[in-house]
C-alpha cells in the first residue's frame, strides 16, 4: 500500500514565512493546499494567513498527541519507590544526541520538563539522568583540559 504523503509546510517553515513577512510562489501554493485540506473549497475568500495554519497544526497535534501523564507519573514514582527499595541497574552512557536537540521544540519537554519522553526512554529515573549529565560535563571538561594542555 502506498500512501502519498500530503505535501505541506512544517511549523518551522510557517514560522519562517511569518518572520519574513513574505512567501515564495511555492510556499503560497502549499499554503493554499493546506487551507483546502482543512476547509475544503470554503477556503476561497479566506485570508490565507500562516497564523491560521500554525493554529491548525497545533490543534491537530493536541488532538492526536499521546497523553503521557500516566507514563510520566509511573516514571517519577519509580524513583521514589526505589529510594526505599534500591534496585541494581546498569548505568548507561548514551551519546548526548539522545536529548531533544531543541528542547524548546520538544512538546514532551514543554509539558514534563526533565521527565520528557527523550529522557524517560533513556534513563531509569531522574537521578540516573542527572548522573549522566554530570558525567557528560566531566567528559567535556576533560576534553577541554586536554585541548589547552
Ligand atoms: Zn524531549
Amino acid at each position: 500500500m502506498t500512501t502519498k504523503r500530503k505535501k505541506c509546510l512544517t511549523e518551522f517553515q510557517l514560522k519562517n514565512i511569518l518572520a519574513r513577512g513574505s512567501a515564495t510562489e511555492e510556499e503560497i501554493e502549499l499554503m493554499r493546499e493546506m487551507f483546502q485540506a482543512l476547509h475544503g473549497v470554503n477556503y476561497f475568500g479566506m485570508c490565507l494567513h500562516p497564523q491560521w495554519l500554525l493554529k491548525a497544526l497545533d490543534d491537530e497535534r493536541d488532538g492526536i498527541e499521546e497523553d503521557e501523564t500516566e507514563e510520566v507519573k509511573a516514571w517519577l514514582d519509580r524513583e521514589i519507590a526505589e529510594e526505599f527499595d534500591p534496585v541494581e541497574y546498569a548505568k548507561t552512557n548514551p551519546p548526548i544526541t539522545i536529548i531533544c536537540e531543541e528542547p524548546d521544540n520538544c512538546r514532551s519537554r514543554q509539558k514534563h520538563g526533565n521527565a520528557c519522553r527523550c529522557i524517560r526512554e533513556n534513563f531509569r529515573n531522574q537521578a540516573d539522568f542527572k548522573d549522566w549529565q554530570e558525567s557528560k560535563l566531566r567528559e567535556l571538561k576533560d576534553t577541554i583540559t586536554e585541548l589547552i594542555n
